[in-house]
């Protein structure tokens, strides 16, 4: 177990900045995710923890410890990849025994070591196995136990779920959490997958252009997004536009008062109104006014029952798209397209932010 801090991080392919001022606290013993779209920095970021390639500026330290002046073999982090770099000539416990060997550990204590992380990954009965006779989730998790076994500080994990198919992907979600609360190991993921951050993580990290938009918990990540990109890009929020009437926030298409003061100096790019589509309800009639609930009038797309939930596209009086997920009602379900609908949500689950992309949260 040990913790992380980088500092001030910078590095640069040529022209491209690929980090830009990274600063992050990595608790010792957490899991620490990395979420971002394409090009924003991830992998940059895990391999320069690995000491794979070097930063420009900045410093990281592990237990407080500087790690710049050390190689990446001596860094003690554990990597696993997306491919599952397993040796498809060794056996299961040759390939999870090769970096103890190469450690020169005593044969017995490999055997109790081996026997050991076989037990937390879940592989105990297939130690004699060659690759090839593994599913990918189990080449996986060879590749989870090669790099446990060794005991780093620090495990590092780029995209390891990538390859997987949907339901192996949930499967292994779990036992990796699980393996890593089991042996306490300070773990940084990699991912694009929003859903396996939050399902994961003590600590979500989003990161877009090279630049960190907010470190904090999945709960948080997800209802108090500090900016537009991360409550556009963690889970389809609604966006409506807002006008300024009388310093209030007004919703565009509608004029309805949203309750929230404006700041003095309106922002230059506008602003925004996000909303989930889970806090949002559909209904034929207008609700009977209740206090904090705005009713916007609309019309239907389109309905999908899907069971368990119903999911309605609409669109508001000037044409902005509305997504509802909700409990399946009869009334919704025998909607048309162009059928007139109110869309209703309490004033508290609307955030605004500044119209931009990465725009700052103004409530
Ligand atoms: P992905 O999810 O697609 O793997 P990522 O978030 O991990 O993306 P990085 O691989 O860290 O992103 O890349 C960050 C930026 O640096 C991108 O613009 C990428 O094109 C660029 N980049 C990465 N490696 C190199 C390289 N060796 N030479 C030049 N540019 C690079």
């Amino acid at each position: 177990m040990a913790s992380v801090e980088i500092i001030a991080i910078k590095k640069d392919y040529g022209e491209v900045v690929a980090l830009s001022n990274i600063n992050l606290n990595i608790a010792s013993g957490s899991f620490f995710t990395l979420l971002g779209p394409s090009g924003c920095g991830k992998t940059t970021l895990l391999r320069t923890i690995a000491g794979f390639h070097f930063q420009n500026s900045g410093h990281i330290l592990v237990d407080g410890l500087s790690i710049e002046d050390t190689p990446a073999h001596k860094r003690n982090v554990g990597m696993v990849f997306q491919d599952y770099a397993v040796f498809p000539h060794l056996s299961v416990f040759d390939n999870i025994a090769f970096g103890l060997k190469q450690r020169k550990v005593p044969a017995a204590q490999i055997k109790q070591k081996i026997a050991d992380i076989l037990k937390a990954v879940q592989l105990e009965d297939l130690a004699d196995r060659m690759p090839h006779e593994l599913s990918g989730g189990q080449q996986q998790r060879v590749g989870l136990a090669r790099a446990l076994v060794v005991n780093p500080k620090v495990l590092l994990m780029d995209e390891p779920l990538s390859n997987l198919d949907a339901k192996l992907r949930i499967d292994l979600r779990f036992q990796i959490r699980r393996t890593q609360q089991e042996l306490g190991i300070t773990t940084v993921y990699v991912t694009h997958d929003q859903e396996e951050a939050l399902a994961m993580s003590d600590i979500v990290c989003v990161m877009y252009e090279g630049i960190i938009q907010q470190a904090a918990t999945p709960w948080e990540i997800y209802n108090r997004p500090a900016n537009r990109f991360v409550a556009t890009f963690v889970g389809a929020n609604n966006i409506l536009s807002v006008t300024e009437g009388k310093g209030q926030a007004v919703l565009s298409c509608c004029g309805i008062d949203t309750g929230f003061d404006m700041p003095a100096d309106f922002p230059a790019d506008g602003v925004i109104a996000a909303i989930r589509p889970e806090a949002i309800t559909v209904s034929i009639s207008k609700p009977v006014d209740c206090d904090g609930i705005i009713s916007i009038p609309g019309s239907v797309e389109q309905v999908s029952f899907i069971g368990r939930e119903m999911e309605v596209i609409g669109k508001t009086q000037t044409d902005e798209v509305v997504k509802v997920v909700a409990r399946p009602s009869e009334e919704m379900l025998a909607a048309h397209p162009g059928t007139a609908i109110w869309f209703n949500f309490g004033r508290d689950d609307l955030s605004l932010f500044e119209n931009k992309v990465t725009g700052m949260r103004l409530s």
